[in-house]
């Protein structure tokens, strides 16, 4: 059985031919499913033959909404969903005045290991596949029965970590006939992992990548970060500087402010040396707390100071605004409650 969001129109259209369907009915099929049906028998113009061959082939891999946190301050919504084989995943709905922006999960849980995060407690139980990615916009889209677009792919997992699925998903979303979301609409998050950012770098795509970097030297990124142990600061400043390169981009830097930890003036000036003169953009992110890693936000004079060293250092740089306050739940919390209980 495949999940049939995976397939594109061409793919289906061939899978169509080959099993005795027409193939002009793939259209009929993939507008079905874009609509965020969940069933074959609601497809209304496609005849109950090619319905029940579909069945017999195919499942819906739209996850299942189990539950819905909605923030009374400014319409955030944080989904817990169920995926087709029982698995639970995050997503996170943010409403603001250019449209609806949504925070995607690309693995079930982590396998990368970052200490203030957790997502990553459990480790990685596995790849989430393009469909499934895809499914999670259909999903929610249906839910607000709005559009939605922006994409952000910052939730449970390392995106780079399952690059295969993650490319199709890239090249699938834009797609005018299903979700229409252009590439600068589109924010990758990365921990760093070096080879898959310079391979995605040739591929020229317009997304914005987004850099977790969380620390202005290795020594302190080794002890939030075990990746840090894999690929120096240095060489993923490098890597991002040939995606500027090939793709004209401005790359985001997430710093995660962790009292103590990374937040000292000091921090705060190495890290406007390692980013002077380049095309990108330092995105400070107060920590939410994670009850595990005991990890505490600075105040707000400390995060100010912060930014006021690395805009004097002409590096441009906000506070990331926080959504959802009432529903703050750190990234993956919430998934993690629902499975312990
Ligand atoms: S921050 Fe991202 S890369 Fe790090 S453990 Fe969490 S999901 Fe994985």
């Amino acid at each position: 059985m495949y999940n049939i969001i995976n397939f594109n129109e061409e793919e289906l259209k061939k899978w169509m031919k080959e099993n005795g369907e027409q193939p002009f009915r793939s259209k009929q099929v993939i507008n079905w499913i874009y609509k965020g049906i969940t069933s074959f028998d609601e497809m209304k113009n496609v005849s109950s033959k090619t319905q029940e061959n579909l069945a017999n082939n195919f499942y819906i891999g739209t996850p299942t909404i189990v539950r819905k946190l909605v923030s009374t301050i400014d319409g955030t919504i944080k989904y817990l969903m169920k995926l087709h084989d029982g698995n639970i995943i995050e997503c996170v709905l943010m409403k603001y005045k250019h449209g609806n922006s949504i925070c995607i999960s690309s693995q079930v849980g982590c396998r990368m290991g970052c200490t203030f995060c957790a997502s990553t407690i459990g480790g990685r139980v596995r790849n989430l596949d393009s469909g499934e990615m895809l499914g999670q916009i259909i999903a929610v889209s249906k839910d607000i029965n709005e559009r939605i677009s922006n994409v952000v792919m910052m939730g449970s997992g390392e995106p780079l970590d399952n690059y295969d699925n993650v490319l199709k998903f890239l090249e699938e979303v834009g797609k005018e006939y299903g979700l229409n979301i252009g590439a600068r609409h589109i924010t990758l998050s990365t921990c760093g992992i070096v080879p898959e950012i310079l391979e995605l770098s040739e591929k020229g795509l317009q997304i914005t990548l987004a850099i977790s970097l969380h620390a202005s030297n290795d020594e302190i990124r080794k002890k939030s970060m075990p990746i840090a142990n894999k690929y120096t600061i240095k060489e993923v400043i490098e890597a991002c500087k040939q995606y500027i390169c090939k793709t004209k981009r401005r790359v985001t830097f997430e710093y995660a402010l962790i009292e103590g930890l990374n937040d000292e003036k000091e921090h705060a000036e190495e890290l406007a040396t390692l980013l002077k003169g380049m095309l990108c953009h330092v995105n400070l992110i107060p920590i939410n707390e994670v009850k595990e890693s005991g990890y505490k936000k600075p105040d707000k004079k400390r995060i100010d100071s912060f930014k006021s060293i690395l805009e004097k250092n002409k590096i441009e740089t906000t506070v990331r605004r926080e959504m959802g306050a009432d529903i703050n739940a750190a990234c993956g919390q919430l998934r993690r409650d629902y499975v312990n209980e």
